[in-house]
């Protein structure tokens, strides 16, 4: 490998991203990866206006969007009616939408630009440590063997732990809720164009949205299904709950889905998401940088973690080259810039994700007592609206103010 090059470890959504817009700025950069045939598979994604900005920059917008649905609103209620959630983008800007999107989807089209761009590309090469000195980073990878760089970046998701090889104040902490879901055929006529969710307190939350096509050639669109479980019910959640009794609970609480869920036949068609709070003092250390879930990972409450790992590759990109050091960067210094630019708007992301989740997904009474109360009024507001909106289109970096400028 080259040692000059800088290693990215996973090639997730950031890793990947992060691989594409460093190689488009002529930065050598060396992709390690654990899985030995990475398949893309993954939940469906709510991809931001933000996000979408990213997608535009690297010209994978318009594929993007020829896979996925647009969705123009979010709705959300209680069993007896109440309105939890009801935010429209177009409030927010009138050409604004989220793009519903398969997980899989996008990374087949980051893959092709990796590869189109010529990075060198390690599958089954799973990175167990690293050491820098005053030159370089030198990983070992499994089997033994060590490659030496010029720097590393860390995209290796919530549960890193090469993470704690970073000299960084950090926590993370598995999210005592996870869920199950999948990607089920929309059937003739069922509604694509808003993502709607269903709540009984905190404890039961059902969600759908319309997530497109995986490939281009796909015939049918697909709808994702979320349905919230506690961790200590996931795990064995078959032999514990079993299927059919959780289609019925899915249809006890909203029976509008039962056309959809005679696509969910086998258990296997559910995966399971367990999510980590994860928490830095900062991202960099030295010739380390964190990013992606592995720097920031929250709960997708606020439908975030993905278009944020698109953001960061954007922003690094957006530091490469700027320190005039005769055209060779000072990574360190690159780093350090990076953490400075990204810090006001992951701040307000992981305070925002850490204050909401317990309304939608935990044992709380209170919390969403209020949220049932208070949401849905609060939201005819017409300012309280725009931040909500503002909030979920990934442009906040502060409560009262400040925006993103992308
Ligand atoms: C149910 C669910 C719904 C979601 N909905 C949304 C949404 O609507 N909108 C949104 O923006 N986000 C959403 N997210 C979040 C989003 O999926 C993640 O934030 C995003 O995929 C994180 O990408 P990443 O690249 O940081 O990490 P990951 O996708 O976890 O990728 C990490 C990669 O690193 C590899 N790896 C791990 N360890 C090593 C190692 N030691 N060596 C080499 N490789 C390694 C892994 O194999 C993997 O390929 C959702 C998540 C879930 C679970």
């Amino acid at each position: 490998m080259n040692a000059e090059s800088i290693a990215i470890v996973g090639a997730g959504v950031a890793g990947a991203a992060a691989a594409v817009r460093l190689a488009e700025r002529g930065v050598a950069v060396t992709l390690y990866e654990a899985v030995h045939e990475p398949k893309p598979i993954g939940a469906g994604l709510l991809l931001q206006p933000t996000g979408q900005r990213v997608l535009a920059a690297m010209g994978l917008l318009d594929e993007a969007l020829a896979l996925g649905i647009r969705v123009d609103r979010l709705f959300g209620d209680t069993p007896s009616g109440r309105t939890v959630l009801d935010m429209s983008y177009r409030r927010f800007h009138p050409e604004a939408y989220g793009l519903g999107l398969q997980r899989g989807a996008l990374m087949g089209l980051l893959w092709r630009r990796v590869r189109a761009l010529g990075v060198p590309w390690a599958c089954g090469a799973a990175v167990e440590s690293f050491q820098q000195d005053g030159d370089g980073v030198t990983l070992q990878l499994a089997g033994g063997r060590t490659a030496r760089h010029a720097a590393l970046i860390l995209a290796n998701g919530s549960f890193s732990r090469l993470r704690e090889g970073m000299r960084v104040r950090q926590s993370a902490r598995l999210f005592p809720w996870g869920a199950v879901w999948t990607v089920l055929p929309a059937p003739a006529g069922f509604p694509q164009i808003e993502l709607r969710q269903r709540f009984r307190s905190a404890s039961q939350m059902l969600g759908l949205m319309p997530v497109g096509k995986a490939h281009a050639e796909d015939v049918e669109r697909g709808i994702n299904v979320f349905w919230s479980l506690p961790v200590a019910s996931l795990d064995g959640w078959q032999e514990r709950i079993g299927l059919q009794p959780l289609k019925q609970r899915m249809t006890d609480l909203f029976p509008e889905v039962e056309p959809l869920l005679a696509g969910l036949t086998e258990p296997v068609q559910l995966r399971e998401a367990r999510y980590a709070d994860v928490h830095m003092a900062r991202w960099h250390d030295g010739r380390v940088l964190a990013m992606g879930d592995c720097a920031h990972g929250m709960s997708p409450q606020l439908g975030q973690g993905a278009n944020m790992a698109l953001i960061d590759a954007h922003e690094l990109s957006a530091e490469v080259g700027t320190g005039g050091t005769g055209g060779k960067d000072d990574w360190p210094e690159v780093f350090a810039r990076y953490t400075r630019r990204r810090r006001a708007h992951l701040r307000f992301y992981e305070q925002a994700s850490r204050g909401l989740t317990p309304m939608f997904q935990s044992d709380a009474v209170v919390a969403p007592w209020l949220r049932d109360r208070f949401f849905g009024w609060g939201g005819r507001l017409p300012y309280i609206h725009q931040q909500s909106i503002a909030t979920l289109a990934g442009y906040k970096t502060g409560w009262l103010w400040g925006r993103l400028k992308l």
